[in-house]
């Protein structure tokens, strides 16, 4: 047997190369995602603790993009996409029973991404939602399809129609998909490894799962991606969907896998498999804000590696294996003999 290893973000660093950037304002983020002119490389998750149409209409301005997600009826999902306005706007359909219709609904009310949601997306099903979507909507449509974590998985969507694709499975904050079910690939690996066929296919990767801070954002896009999606990173804020909730006399948020138990029983009354959980996360106030803040730690990583835009850093980084007493040293570690203030 073939065992291969896998790399996760806390497996590497970016070595710092040298540098001409005077100012992280001197540095372009800006990407096209099909026709949309994206400013960050940020998307927000199809989850229904994370994206509704006040998070889209947020992640616009701010120049990323938000996917809304389809554990709602189709009336429901049309009025949180018409809610928008004008704004840069995806949608989340699935690959059976009602997908057609509610792409299309989608698509009259304005969106200008579908996103095929699946866990497993190399999978018989995605084929056939791809042939049948390309045929009724044409090529002109942007497909956003997933989640895969091979190379395989990612050229047969591509060839199949999908126009970017969510590359990850098991990596999620909230997912148990590796517990429950034994596989999944580390995303920075699966990232690694789809990078050279998303290249030659011309298909962007979106790296999907377990990115917890904009260091992980850098890593992503050095190694492939050419945007991230977020669920955690954005979850307990504002814009997330969901009541505060006290507890202690701090106020959290619920955050939670749409796999999850909870999830489960409020979209569709029963519990199949499990691989999700559910949690109160801390609740941050304003997105944008966090936003800012992963905005200006992207742009101080690409000046560490000298890079003016994303291509840049796509084509000069160098990212390097770290061990365990590295990635202690990485850490903030003042704290083992100090106290936080
Ligand atoms: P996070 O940014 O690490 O919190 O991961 C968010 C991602 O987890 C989403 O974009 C999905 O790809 C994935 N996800 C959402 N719900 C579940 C679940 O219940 N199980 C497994 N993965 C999930």
């Amino acid at each position: 047997m073939n065992l291969k290893k896998g790399l996760a973000f806390d497996d590497v660093l970016l070595e710092p190369l040298y540098s001409e950037i005077m100012s992280r304002s001197e540095i372009s983020l800006t990407q096209f995602l099909g026709s949309i002119e994206m400013k960050i490389p940020i998307i927000s998750s199809p989850m229904d603790t994370v994206t509704e149409s006040k998070m889209a209409s947020t992640m616009s301005k701010a120049g990323g993009i938000g996917i809304i997600h389809r554990y709602n009826t189709i009336d429901e999902q049309t009025k949180l996409v018409k809610m928008c306005g004008n704004e840069n706007v995806g949608a989340a359909i699935g690959v059976s029973n009602d997908f057609v219709e509610r792409a299309s609904a989608m698509l009259n009310a304005g969106v200008t991404v579908l996103c095929v949601d699946i866990a497993h997306g190399h999978h018989a099903l995605m084929r056939h939602a791809l042939k049948v979507l390309r045929n009724t909507f044409g090529d002109d449509v942007h497909i956003m399809a997933g989640n895969v974590a091979t190379a395989e998985g990612f050229k047969d969507l591509a060839l199949w129609g999908a126009s970017s694709i969510r590359v990850g499975i098991g990596g999620g904050s909230i997912c148990s998909t590796r517990i429950q079910t034994g596989h999944g690939v580390p995303t920075l690996q699966s990232i690694i490894d789809c990078s050279a066929i998303s290249d030659e296919l011309d298909v962007p990767i979106i790296a999907d799962g377990g990115i917890k801070n904009s260091g992980d954002i850098v890593k992503a896009i050095s190694a492939g991606a050419s945007f991230v999606m977020l669920g955690s990173l954005l979850s307990g804020t504002d814009q997330s969907p969901g009541e505060k909730i006290m507890r202690g006399g701090f106020a959290y948020k619920e955050y939670r896998g749409m796999a999850s138990k909870r999830a489960q029983m409020d979209w569709r009354g029963r519990v199949a498999s499990r691989e999700g959980v559910s949690a109160l996360v801390p609740f941050r106030g304003d997105v944008v804000d966090i936003i800012g803040e992963l905005d200006s730690g992207i742009r101080s990583g690409l000046s560490y590696s000298g890079c003016k835009d994303i291509y840049e850093l796509q084509c000069k980084s160098k990212l390097n294996c770290q061990t365990s007493a590295s990635l202690a040293e990485s850490n903030t570690h003042v704290f083992s003999r100090g106290i936080k203030i």
